[in-house]
């Protein structure tokens, strides 16, 4: 005969009392789910915390909502431009670093890291991967992944950007908070991934920003201290938020707007554009269609009069020979297959 058995109901009705009453269970419970949560919060520091499953990736709309969610703060830091109000130097401050995210992010990321179109010292590579991650676009290695997968499938189903598959939304911002968008393939970047100090910054992409935005907001502090017009915080929320937010914005329109405005020079297989608007405002990566026609070359604007801030920039840096072999693009190449 068992114990249980053996007990008379009285018995039994003690022991029942004996038990930990249902609030202990469901404290343990939700310091469990806690504890969960913060471990799955590492990876906003630590990207190799996180993989995700085949199923989860071919989802292409499962949103990784934990993930998304230091972007998502950063649209609404810039509110706080109602409470800090502006100054001159602040947003001279902000309109200077939009200026080199973009660069960084046309140079460095898309014509360095993702189309190989010169080629540096590992020290200048390094710096190259340093500023393009203050740029708040995750580091260079998950960018060319990302990027060279949208040339080999652009405007395909596969294209987790492409206006025409996905619509403007989700090839605007939608992609990257999803699980497929966080992921990438290794396998697409091996002249890249052979680098520890490459793979350092891409798994822990959110270093380079938060220690930008520290010294900005000391910047600021210092700033004031000596008499000028600003503060710690105005400096950070400017400086910071406000232009990465507006400069990622302008990277993005590059995957949504150029496959849907502008005009078509070239029979390429997708709906790429060239637009002068948008090349003023991403420094002259508007020139889509020529892009995607002619990938490998180092400037976009084919033509003397397709201004192309990006690629005067370079041809600085090959001056002073912290870059060289820039890859030209073919005369006969150029004027072939127009529309
Ligand atoms: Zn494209
Ligand atoms: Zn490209």
């Amino acid at each position: 005969m068992t114990e249980q058995q053996t007990m008379t109901p009285l018995a039994a009705q003690l022991q029942k009392l004996a038990q930990p009453a249902p609030q202990a269970t469901y404290k343990k419970k939700s310091s469990w789910r806690i504890s969960s949560l913060l471990r799955s919060a590492t990876c906003w520091f630590d990207t190799t915390t996180k993989s995700y499953s085949e199923a989860e990736t071919d989802d292409k709309y499962s949103i990784d909502w934990l993930r998304m969610i230091p972007y998502a703060a950063m649209h609404l830091m810039c509110f706080g431009v109602i409470w800090v109000g502006w100054s001159p130097v602040a947003v001279i401050v902000a309109a200077a670093l939009y200026a080199i995210h973009m660069f960084a992010i046309t140079a460095f990321y898309h014509r360095y890291f993702s189309h190989r179109t010169f080629k540096t010292s590992r020290v200048a590579q390094f710096i190259f991967a340093l500023v393009g991650a203050s740029c708040v676009q995750r580091g260079a290695i998950w960018w060319a992944a990302r990027h060279r997968h949208h040339h080999r499938h652009s405007d395909e189903e596969d294209d987790i950007h492409s206006p025409h598959r996905h619509g403007f939304y989700w090839s605007h911002v939608g992609w990257i908070t999803s699980k497929a968008g966080f992921d990438y393939d290794a396998k697409a970047v091996p002249d890249l991934m052979k680098f520890p100090e490459l793979r350092f910054l891409n798994r822990f992409d959110n270093l380079v920003p938060l220690i930008e935005a520290v010294m900005l907001f000391f910047f600021g502090m210092f700033l004031e201290a000596y008499g000028w017009n600003t503060s710690g915080f105005q400096m950070l929320i400017w400086g910071f938020f406000v232009s990465t937010i507006i400069s990622s914005h302008a990277t993005f329109t590059i995957n949504s707007l150029t496959h849907m405005w502008g005009t078509k020079r070239y029979k390429s297989k997708d709906e790429s554009r060239n637009s002068l608007l948008l090349a003023l405002l991403t420094f002259g990566e508007g020139w889509h269609n020529n892009h995607h026609y002619y990938p490998g070359a180092v400037r976009q604007g084919f033509y003397w009069w397709e201004i192309d801030l990006t690629y005067y920039g370079l041809c600085l840096l090959a001056r002073l020979g912290i870059i060289w072999d820039l890859t030209p693009i073919p005369r006969n190449v150029r004027e072939s297959h127009q529309l």
